[in-house]
């Protein structure tokens, strides 16, 4: 008998035309950092919506985020979805396409609590993600915010205004590691040619937002289900504008699939003071509720108004929802969060 000789690689049978299946394009493999969190949770719901995406790896440290808001996925057994418990701060090894970089605490109450670890979180975190971007040559969005105009001095904000920043407040953390962010962001953009795209993105609301965050749509909401006063802090006219959060996950595909660098604003035009806001609040959910004042925090921006011109001409996106619209969607999600099973109490 013969001992048979393993086949030398060369002589493998080449089949025209077909390549070996662990080399073959895998789809479109996305990466979501912040995966778990509000703005993150509705962004997986619509890329799994989509069949050309073979799969969706949320890595996320739980600091503000939910498993809950992401298990629904698990639930269904949907195989491209990955969930892992994760810091960005770390150097993480993975391979995907694309990378929707969100990980950061958002409201005010969740990132002055460390602040240090905000700081870390926006730059060597999104440092990291750039690192891995390059590793693997993918595409690299960047959400960042409204703030990084500060208290502006311009209205409405253009992505041209440098901003109005106060460098050693309580809010820098933030704003300041974000502005640094889009620096790092720019930077492989321009010296490791790497494929990238700014955000900026206006306050934004919705089902899944924390409940105590301490963001006034959250805040107001919460506190007219749970019968307590609205609080209101200053003198209620400085101004925000609201965005309902399927127009920003829509804004956010647009901008990954589009060609433009940006940034690009993302929110909503429609502008109210604090007190108008309240009484929308008072329309869709209690006539009755009061409205309690304090003290306004420290550098709080005293407007803030998108100029979308440059979303709109150049990714073709408006947003779709007005407030007096997609205030009652939250409503519910809030409601059954705040009373589970109970009964409301004026039911
Ligand atoms: P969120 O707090 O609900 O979500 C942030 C997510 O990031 C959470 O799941 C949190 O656990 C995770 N995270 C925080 N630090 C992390 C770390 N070091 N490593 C891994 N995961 C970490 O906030 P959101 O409203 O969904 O905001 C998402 C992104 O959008 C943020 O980058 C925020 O700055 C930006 N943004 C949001 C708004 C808004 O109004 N919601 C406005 C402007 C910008
Ligand atoms: N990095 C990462 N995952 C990768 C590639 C890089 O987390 O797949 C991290 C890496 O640890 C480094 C950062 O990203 O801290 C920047 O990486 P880059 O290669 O740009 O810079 P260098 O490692 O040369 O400092
Ligand atoms: N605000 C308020 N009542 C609250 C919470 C916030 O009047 O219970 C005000 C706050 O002073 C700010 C605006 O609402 O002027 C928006 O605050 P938020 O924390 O939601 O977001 P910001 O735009 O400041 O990041």
């Amino acid at each position: 008998t013969t001992t048979r000789m393993p086949m030398p690689t060369s002589a493998w049978p080449r089949l025209p035309g077909r390549v070996p299946l662990a080399l073959k394009r895998k789809g479109l493999r996305v990466l979501v950092t912040g995966g778990a969190g509000f703005v993150g949770s509705h962004l997986v719901d619509r890329l799994l919506s989509r069949p050309e995406v073979t799969s969706v790896i949320v890595v996320d440290n739980f600091f503000t985020g939910q498993k809950s808001n992401v298990a629904h996925h698990v639930a269904s057994g949907d195989p491209r979805f990955e969930l892992i418990r994760h810091d960005v701060v770390e150097p993480i090894l993975l391979e995907v396409d694309q990378i929707y970089h969100l990980a950061c605490p958002a409201s005010p109450v969740h990132y002055k609590f460390n602040p240090v670890k905000t700081i870390k979180t926006n730059v060597v975190g999104t440092l990291n993600m750039l690192g891995l971007a390059k590793r693997v040559g993918a595409r690299f969005l960047l959400t960042s915010t409204s703030e990084v105009y500060g208290d502006p001095l311009q209205h409405p904000q253009v992505e041209t205004y440098w901003g109005n920043v106060n460098p050693i407040g309580v809010r820098s953390c933030y704003d300041e590691g974000k502005r640094t962010a889009e620096t790092l962001t720019m930077d492989y953009h321009r010296g490791a040619n790497l494929e990238v795209r700014i955000a900026r993105i206006f306050n934004t609301y919705g089902p899944r937002m924390c409940i105590d965050d301490g963001r006034v749509v959250s805040n107001f909401v919460a506190q007219a289900l749970r019968k307590e006063p609205l609080t209101v802090y200053g003198d209620g006219k400085q101004t925000r504008s609201f965005q309902y959060v399927s127009d920003l996950v829509e804004g956010l595909i647009k901008l990954m699939e589009g060609e433009h660098v940006g940034p690009f604003n993302l929110g909503n035009p429609g502008e109210f003071t604090m007190l108008e806001l309240a009484k929308v609040v008072q329309d869709v959910i209690d006539p009755n509720a009061r409205i309690e004042f304090r003290p306004n925090t420290a550098d709080d921006p005293h407007k803030r108004k998108p100029d979308i011109t440059r979303a709109k001409d150049l990714l073709g996106w408006e947003p779709k929802v007005p407030l007096a619209k997609g205030l009652p969607l939250m409503v519910n999600d809030f409601r059954s969060r705040i009373f589970g099973d109970q009964i409301k109490p004026d039911a």
